[in-house]
């Protein structure tokens, strides 16, 4: 889960919109297809905020759209490092740590860096 400020209101009415322009609606994990859904404004039910989540359960990926594009891309990049950080053993290990959101961080933007600034080769 990515942070975000929290919102004033706890009676926030939130609506999924459709995919934007170039940006993913499933991305595939270790062979499992997760369904991204953007949902605006992402909260929780006590009106908190949130970039971004992931639950691994019934494989979906909740991103804020109205985030600038850059952070689109890291937070869909950030959901998806908690999915390898999970089937590591890692993050069940340091559930509560701010280690997982950190590391989490640094794999979106080091990701998002890499593959918008490289020509990256794809399988061929
Ligand atoms: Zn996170």
């Amino acid at each position: 889960m990515a942070k975000r400020k929290t919102l004033a209101a706890n009676t926030v009415e939130t609506r999924d919109v459709p995919t934007p322009p170039g940006y993913p609606s499933e991305v595939k994990i270790l062979g499992q297809t997760y369904r991204i859904i953007y949902r605006t404004p992402l909260v929780f039910p006590d009106g908190s905020g949130l970039q971004g989540m992931v639950t691994g359960r019934d494989r979906t990926i909740l991103i804020d759209p109205s985030l600038p594009p850059h952070m689109i891309r890291e937070t869909i990049l950030h959901e998806i490092a908690h999915v390898y950080l999970t089937h590591s053993g890692f993050e069940s290990k340091y559930e509560k740590a701010k280690l997982v959101e950190i590391f989490c961080d640094m794999f979106g933007s080091a990701v998002d860096d890499l593959t918008q600034n490289n020509d990256w080769p794809t399988r061929r």
